[in-house]
């Protein structure tokens, strides 16, 4: 393995870690929000295993991958009581014929934004016996077709949280490429996750919030950013993919 032969990675990863400890504390204060009350999901697509093995030594407990074949792949090369530390969360583009696998890899699956996608995923879960938390997708930005419009949310929340093997958790949004937008965007990811309020399962989830935006989405009320590029730096290979993220 090469868990072991990459302690100058690891430390970086730890490094790059305290300072958006700091960003993520100077936000929170600027926001005036509590201090412990969002959560870092790391954000590994694009580099191996040892990302998520830097990522557990740094005490991170959730990893989010895009495309199911990288996880797969990378989930495999690690060792099972490392990968077990971790929560797995899908970010990427769901596929129909995909979920009985998904359902398999991974914990959690945040980009649920169509009523075939959940009920598949219902099915695929309770063929694996387990229950999968979800969130449900919502589309802020005008540049993005992933996502459930915001006028569509409590429809479609609802007819998620009656699935028996989902466990509605909350609700996860991409903010738009313009900067300038971003902060409209995020409040009305919020407006729409609060007004959902009683649909969710459990301490409800807002993911919001990726490296350049983490700022404002904790403004915005954030419990959870997904960080890629603030712990391990620009990824090295853009994805090989089809311009949907569906890879094979
Ligand atoms: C890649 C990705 C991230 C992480 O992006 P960074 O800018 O590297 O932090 C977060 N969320 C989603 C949905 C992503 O696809």
């Amino acid at each position: 393995m090469s868990d072991c032969e990459t302690p100058a990675f690891e430390r970086r990863v730890a490094d790059n870690l305290r300072a958006v400890r700091e960003r993520i504390s100077r936000a929170l204060a600027s926001a005036g929000r509590r201090p412990e009350t969002v959560a870092v999901l790391a954000v590994t697509k694009g580099f191996g295993p040892e990302a998520v093995t830097a990522a557990i030594a740094s005490g991170l407990t959730d990893v989010g991958e895009n495309y199911l074949q990288e996880a797969a792949a990378k989930f495999a090369a690690l060792e099972p009581h490392s990968i077990a530390a971790a929560r797995r969360h899908f970010i990427g583009r769901l596929q129909r014929n995909k979920c009985k696998r998904i359902a398999e890899l991974f914990d959690v699956v945040q980009s649920v934004d169509e009523l075939a996608i959940a009920t598949a995923l219902d099915r695929a879960a309770r063929e694996v016996g387990k229950k999968l938390d979800v969130l449900v997708q919502l589309n802020i930005a005008s540049d993005d077709r992933a996502g459930v419009s915001p006028g569509e949310a409590a429809a479609f929340a609802s007819a998620v949280r009656d699935m028996p093997n989902l466990r509605l958790r909350g609700v996860m949004a991409v903010g738009p490429a313009d900067p300038a937008k971003v902060s409209s965007a995020f409040a009305q990811a919020h407006a729409t996750f609060a007004s959902l309020g009683d649909a969710f399962d459990g301490e409800p989830i807002l993911s919001l919030g990726m490296t350049g935006d983490l700022e404002a989405a904790i403004a915005a009320g954030s419990t959870m950013v997904r960080l890629g590029t603030a712990l391990f730096g620009e990824r090295p290979v853009k994805q090989v993919s089809t311009p949907d993220g569906g890879e094979g």
